[in-house]
């Protein structure tokens, strides 16, 4: 993670469920009955630490300062057969494509993928059953009663898998931070040197009539990446979901686009087949650098099997259209 970056796409949690509250052990009395039945109720159930899906949030970053969730304690029964109440539940919003794992074993728990999904994370401890339960034929007045369940604590990472529609996928200085802070509000920092982008960064680009869509900007993937060398295998798994991946080659690379998009496409594949099965589209970035004649040149040599374009973020060219290529291949 990039010092002062707020996206925030790991965090690791002490989780604390509450404790059941105990069962009662009381004997029912009135002005007529010195020593009634047993007439304990049960105590409450422990609070839980629930996961909820909410499409307000992108990040882990509300989550990152708070190190120790803890729900309350439910409380005890008491006389009258009266319950104790439930410890309240802590309730943690997430973004949607948040997963929860065990922080020991590494196993994944669950996933949360709808906005207003719950889950829970940590179950609070069972509250303890009232004496009136334990009373028997041979056992009138049993003055016992369950404790509650104690709470559990675990330590437990959550992990969020960006869910975009539409992801970049290119070298590092591909052009692909730039473009993102000319289609969106987001505002990646942007420099003249490989892995700038050491985190996703989103954006919500604006499109005609009030739609819009989600773009993230993926670090560069560099070659190895699939076989897990370099910074390119940590974030790959950002771009698992993505349902469009706008390939981004620069006009001045040394190879030939086509060679480039190549490139590109088996470190992809390498890393999850499934990957070429999404809508790809292709930009010839940083187009501005080229005079028309030489563009007329490089479009003779371009992949004709999926939609290309010409893009300039510097000098704006083409972003309109590109957004409708963009917004055609989502919804296809
Ligand atoms: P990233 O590594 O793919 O995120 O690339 P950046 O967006 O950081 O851009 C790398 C370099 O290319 C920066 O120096 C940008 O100013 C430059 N660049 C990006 N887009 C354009 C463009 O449309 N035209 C030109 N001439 N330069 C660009
Ligand atoms: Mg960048």
């Amino acid at each position: 993670m990039s010092q002062g970056s707020n996206f925030v796409d790991y965090v690791k949690i002490c989780c604390r469920s509450g404790k059941g509250g105990a069962g009662s052990a009381h004997l029912h009395r009135d002005i007529r009955t010195a020593m009634g039945g047993p007439d304990g109720g049960d105590g409450g159930r422990g609070g839980h630490i629930i996961l909820r899906g909410n499409t307000q949030y992108w990040t882990l970053l509300h989550l990152k300062y708070r190190k120790h969730i803890m729900a309350k304690d439910g409380e005890p029964g008491s006389s009258s057969l009266s319950s104790g109440k439930f410890g309240k539940d802590e309730i943690l919003d997430v973004p949607l494509g948040t997963i929860a794992k065990d922080a020991e074993t590494g196993e994944v728990l669950f996933e949360i993928t709808e906005d207003g999904e719950t889950k829970i994370l940590t179950a609070g401890g069972r509250g303890g059953l009232g004496n009136y339960h334990f009373k028997t034929p041979t056992l009138q007045t049993p003055r016992f009663a369950q404790p509650g369940e104690p709470g559990k604590e675990q330590w437990v990472v959550l992990e969020l898998k960006v869910l975009a529609d539409v992801g970049l996928v290119g070298f590092p200085n591909a052009g692909k931070s730039t473009l993102l802070s000319v289609v969106s509000a987001a505002k990646p920092e942007i420099a003249d040197y490989p892995f700038t982008t050491l985190v996703p960064n989103l954006g919500i680009v604006d499109y005609r009539g009030g739609k819009s869509f989600v773009m993230a900007d993926i670090p560069g993937i560099i070659e190895g990446a699939s076989s897990g060398k370099g910074l390119g295998y940590r974030f790959l798994r950002h771009i698992e979901r993505n349902s469009v991946l706008l390939f981004m080659v620069p006009a001045d690379t040394n190879r030939s686009i086509n060679e480039e998009y190549e490139i590109l496409k088996k470190e992809l594949e390498l890393y999850n087949p499934e990957l070429m099965q999404k809508p790809h589209v292709l930009a010839v970035t940083k187009s501005d650098m080229l005079d028309d004649e030489l563009m007329e040149e490089m479009k003779k040599d371009l992949p004709t099997h999926l939609p290309t374009i010409f893009i300039s973020a510097v000098a704006q060219k083409n972003i309109t259209e590109l957004k409708d290529l963009l917004w055609k291949a989502i919804n296809e």
